[in-house]
């Protein structure tokens, strides 16, 4: 009620390029939205990278044949340039957080598009260091992740993983180097081993690099026994067709 009375007195103006038309209940003008380019198949069937050529290709890229994967696939919705990368960038850095609505919508719409999440039981976004929480105020990817849990109508857990160890900022990072960085910087909260055992869980980040923090969280869901991990991101900014 008083967020309708707000509105009406003071529209919202499309975080982009500021105008006020065309807003309903989103944050960006349908201008703005048809600028995201969502990715297009064919993707490799493991960690979602794209791939050339026929839409329905089933292949998994040259990295994945030689990498230990822990979970069984991954997306990213959008390619990570032009609007969305400064977008993604203010909702991370800049703890816009209202984006956080838009991104989910969109994300839901990409999960239903792909058969993806089909049979979860829960969902989970990557843990921060504490002190990194503490400094950036915000974890986008548990921001997300909520986000996208109540649209899918999904449990969500914020808690069962933990980042135990503050390691260095990955961006710098060659991919061996992200590894070897990631090593045992994560574990599972003590007693909730149980609350993974078998089921099918949807790990949720704001972007994919390497896949290697995704893959570390992975890794600790199927020891714990949890059947399926699947793995979706906001943004991948491998190369587009
Ligand atoms: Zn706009
Ligand atoms: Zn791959």
């Amino acid at each position: 009620m008083i967020s309708s009375i707000v509105n009406l007195l003071y529209p919202p103006l499309c975080l982009v390029c500021g105008r006020r038309d065309e807003l309903r209940d989103q944050v960006l003008c349908t201008t703005c939205l048809r600028k995201l380019k969502k990715r297009l198949p064919p993707f490799c069937v493991r960690c979602g990278r794209q791939l050339p050529g026929d839409p329905r290709i089933k292949a998994s890229c040259d990295d994945c044949k030689k990498d230990t994967l822990y979970f069984d696939r991954a997306f990213s919705v959008f390619y990570y340039n032009g609007i969305l990368k400064d977008l993604v960038h203010n909702f991370k850095y800049k703890k816009m957080t209202s984006l956080a609505q838009e991104f989910a919508r969109l994300a839901v719409d990409f999960i239903k598009d792909h058969g993806i999440a089909k049979n979860t039981d829960m969902v989970l976004s990557i843990p921060m260091h504490s002190k990194r929480l503490f400094k950036r105020e915000i974890n986008p990817s548990h921001i997300l992740a909520k986000a996208i849990a109540k649209k899918l109508r999904l449990d969500y857990s914020g808690r069962l993983l933990k980042k135990t160890k503050n390691t260095a900022a990955q961006s710098r990072l060659s991919r061996s180097e992200r590894i070897e960085n990631l090593k045992g910087s994560f574990s599972l909260r003590k007693n909730t081993r149980a609350c993974v055992k078998n089921k099918k869980i949807l790990i949720v980040d704001d972007l994919f690099t390497t896949g290697s923090t995704v893959n570390e969280c992975a890794r600790l869901l199927k020891e714990a026994n949890a059947d399926y991990v699947e793995v979706v991101t906001l943004a991948r900014g491998d190369r587009v067709r």
